[in-house]
């Protein structure tokens, strides 16, 4: 479904990305893990193309995505991306958050469009809120209904950008819960995240980012029982 082959990146002088190869095939759960500042939000944000690659490719779907000359928006609407601030629109109702880009992007009918938010809307907990505006929902509703609006156009990816950071605690549980869920039904998903125990759970490959590269790849037995690596192992001790 996606193949990273060599990505550079850098920022000036400093290299962000150093080298990133990764493959994702449908049905995969990717997680990103690595020290903060490793690179893992920077990765996504090549791969989302809302930043450009210095040096490398990206195919998505059989296409090279990397072309400067591709066409970004029909690869956004494949590609759902959930950050860590949950960014929904503050003017818009719940309900017309999801159905914003099926709408106007894809030509979906209204009634068409609004009939899958509700069910996706459904199956997240939160079909009592289709017409409420955002700052009536907690944190993790908010979050939540990110998610809804990412898979409202039916991306064949999703990207999550450490999706729970920045919830309190006791709302963390529903959000992982509704990606539990999402990768039970064979959704692809790369995701960044600093909790080890979902990462071990739900990923299908852990993927340990230090100082812009993949050091160490792997299924989560492991990554996180066996890891090969010094740096990886150095970074788990301080973190589990
Ligand atoms: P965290 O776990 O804290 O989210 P991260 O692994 O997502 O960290 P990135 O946000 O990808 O890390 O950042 C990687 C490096 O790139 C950092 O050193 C950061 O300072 C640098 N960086 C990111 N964005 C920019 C930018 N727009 N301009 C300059 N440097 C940047
Ligand atoms: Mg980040």
């Amino acid at each position: 479904l996606l193949r990273v082959q060599g990505v550079r990146k850098a920022y000036g002088s400093k290299v962000v990305l150093d080298d990133v190869s990764l493959e994702v095939a449908a049905g995969d759960v990717v997680c990103l893990i690595g020290a903060s500042g490793s690179g893992k939000s920077t990765l996504m944000r090549c791969l989302n193309l809302l930043e450009d690659v210095d040096d490398g490719t990206i195919e998505f779907e059989g296409r090279e995505i990397s072309d400067p000359l591709v066409d970004r928006r029909a690869v956004h609407a494949r590609m759902g991306m959930v950050f860590q601030a949950y960014n929904l629109f503050p003017h818009l109702t719940v309900l017309d958050n999801v159905t914003l880009a099926p709408r106007r992007v894809h030509k979906v009918p209204r009634r068409e469009a609004e009939a899958r938010a509700r069910g996706l809307l459904e199956q997240f907990g939160l079909a009592d809120k289709a017409d409420v505006h955002p700052d009536r929902l907690s944190g993790g509703q908010q979050q939540r209904v990110a998610l809804v609006r990412a898979l409202a156009t039916g991306p064949a990816l999703l990207l999550l950008d450490e999706i729970t950071a920045a919830l309190d605690p006791e709302l963390v549980g529903d959000v992982l819960r509704a990606v539990r869920a999402l990768a039970a039904e064979g959704t692809t998903m790369v995701l960044a995240t600093h909790e080890m125990d979902f990462a071990r759970e739900v990923a299908t490959q852990v993927c340990f980012l230090d100082g812009g590269r993949i050091l160490e790849q792997g299924p989560p037995a492991q990554i996180f029982s066996a890891p090969r690596e010094e740096r990886t192992r150095q970074f788990l001790a301080r973190v589990l």
